[in-house]
């Protein structure tokens, strides 16, 4: 018999208040399988080292979040992004980790089709590099509600879209994160049609809540919410993705309650899937 743990890997911003070190220890203790670094696990030791200690403490390094936010108001700002995210791709083939998640972003004041351009043109300028470093660029489709100003690809047509208008590239793919499109009445066929391509390659769960008091930051913990987790989860494991099933929640709300027992509420209800 699988383990249902098999499946399951943890974002760090999930457990913000606690270490990188915290992270790795706690989720592997609790049978956690894989993790998902943020940039910011990096800020005070080097990502080698940091994979190092995950694989040492039995788990996959899943992906690094985040690279992304192509578009910017001048050629110079752009080019900037373009150099961070190559910066981005180092940091995650030196973690070990298989994949990148790109927020692709969008810039305020700008149309949301100048800024998908300037999202194409980005990661068609990084894409040759995060190739040599073995990395997937995985594009997370955002909820519209960011559409303004953190990613003008908001569902996963568009996504599907972006990743066949560069042809399909093998170390291009598509993060489907629930939170963002739950509410798509096509996200099925979406999910197939990504699959189908084989870019299909990163899974995040979470829920959604009413009222949400914050835009950012008041995520759910899997069945608080409204979001038909284990139908969707159904569909991308008959979609043929095999991967983690990432648990990202941001919540203040979470981070403010004891994070040992919030753990054992994530594999309580990762388990009731
Ligand atoms: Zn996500």
């Amino acid at each position: 018999m699988t383990n249902q743990l098999d499946r399951l890997a943890i974002h760090t911003i999930t457990t913000k208040p606690w270490s990188t070190e915290e992270c790795i220890s706690k989720y592997a203790a609790a049978g956690v399988r894989g993790i998902t670094f943020w940039r910011y696990n990096f800020e005070n030791c080097k990502p080698a080292t940091v994979g190092r200690q995950a694989r040492d403490a039995g788990l996959d390094v899943t992906s690094v979040a985040r690279g992304g936010f192509f578009p910017a108001e001048s050629p110079r700002l752009r080019q900037e992004a373009i150099e961070e995210n190559l910066r981005a791709i180092d940091e995650t083939a030196a973690v070990g980790a298989p994949s990148l998640v790109l927020v692709c972003g969008a810039y305020p004041g700008q149309s949301l089709q100048d800024s998908r351009l300037q999202i194409r043109d980005g990661i068609s300028a990084i894409l040759h590099h995060a190739a040599q470093a073995g990395v997937i660029l995985a594009v997370e489709p955002l909820h519209p509600m960011y559409a303004e100003s953190r990613s003008a690809i908001n569902n996963m047509d568009q996504a599907n879209q972006l990743c066949e208008s560069l042809d399909n590239h093998p170390n291009i793919g598509i993060a489907c994160d629930v939170y963002h499109t739950w509410w798509d009445p096509s996200l099925e066929v979406e999910i197939n049609r990504a699959a189908a391509s084989g870019n299909l390659t990163a899974y995040h769960i979470c829920d959604w809540i009413t009222p949400t008091s914050d835009l950012l930051n008041d995520r759910a913990l899997m069945g608080e919410g409204c979001i038909e987790l284990g139908k969707l989860s159904s569909t991308i494991t008959s979609a043929g993705f095999k991967g983690y099933h990432e648990v990202e929640i941001f919540s203040s709300r979470w981070w403010g309650s004891d994070q040992d027992d919030y753990l054992n509420a994530i594999i309580q209800s990762f388990n009731a899937l």
